[in-house]
């Protein structure tokens, strides 16, 4: 009989939205210790430098068309890992429980015995307003924030429905960019005003972050003029319009109508 082996737990860790400042401090604790790492497309270099020489790090995602490793075997990798006595960090970009699959990888590790914990991340709405200064409620303004994606599962038609159409609720939409001209396009239809003033964020959080500036009805055409091709989050909402000169950090400012 082979000696039993511990086996190893699964944290899945929110990495924020790129800056290594932006980390929570128990996901920096964590990844500092890290004995394997597996790690979606979207984390920095700087984070991914805190971790230990000896660690071992796994890119499961890649973007502008690279193939990226299926679900099923990212899940058996862990399952592997966790097997081997390997305590095993996944590191997911912003929040791990927005837009992350945090759901499906605990349900299956769980389902094997394994343990998990999820530690918070700082996601892209948050990274994406504190760097251009506006708030993503206000109490006369937005009396909601409503997270969705313009992707759905199966590449079903996206419809945004509900409360997104209401002048109170502030809109953050994930991996929208191209269904920008159906968004803007249904939300007009169910009553918002074309000219709810609207903003696509490139690279929330990093210091080269753009941000476009514009309403319902122009963003579509500025986005497809301006091809970003980095991670955008589109924000949409009166809120958008308290743009200051954004963060004294990075010293942005924010201009209508331009990639600042
Ligand atoms: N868990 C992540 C979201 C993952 S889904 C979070 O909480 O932020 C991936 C999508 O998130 C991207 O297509 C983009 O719409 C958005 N996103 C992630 N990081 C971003 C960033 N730094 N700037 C702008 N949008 C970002």
């Amino acid at each position: 009989m082979p000696p039993e082996v511990r086996l190893g737990t699964v944290k899945l860790v929110g990495a924020g939205p790129g800056a290594a400042d932006l980390l929570t401090l128990r996901a920096a604790r964590v990844i500092e210790s890290a004995q394997a790492l597996l790690y979606d497309a979207l984390i920095s270099q700087e984070v991914l430098a805190l971790a230990p020489a000896a660690c071992l790090k796994i890119q499961t995602g890649k973007r502008a068309g690279r193939t990226s490793m299926k679900q099923e075997t990212i899940n058996r990798l862990m399952l592997r890992l966790a097997r081997r006595g390997v305590d095993v960090v996944r590191l997911k970009g912003g929040d791990p429980s927005i837009f992350g699959r945090v759901g499906e990888e605990q349900a299956f590790l769980h389902a094997h015995g394994v343990a998990t914990e999820v530690v918070p991340g700082i996601t892209a709405a948050s990274a994406a307003a504190a760097q251009f200064g506006f708030p993503l409620t206000h109490r006369r303004e937005s009396r909601r924030l409503l997270i969705c994606t313009a992707t759905a599962a199966g590449g079903g038609a996206f419809d945004i429905g509900g409360k997104a159409a209401e002048a109170d609720t502030t809109l953050a939409i994930y991996m929208g960019r191209d269904q920008v001209h159906e968004i803007a396009r249904q939300l007009i239809r169910d009553g918002r005003p074309a000219s709810t003033p609207a903003a696509a964020v490139e690279n929330a959080g990093h210091p080269d972050a753009r941000a476009l500036w514009g309403t319902l009805e122009d963003l579509p055409g500025l986005l497809d003029a301006a091809r970003p091709s980095g991670p955008v989050l589109l924000l949409i909402g009166d809120v958008t319009a308290r743009a200051t000169a954004a963060s004294p950090i990075y010293d942005l400012k924010p201009q209508r109508s331009a990639m600042s």
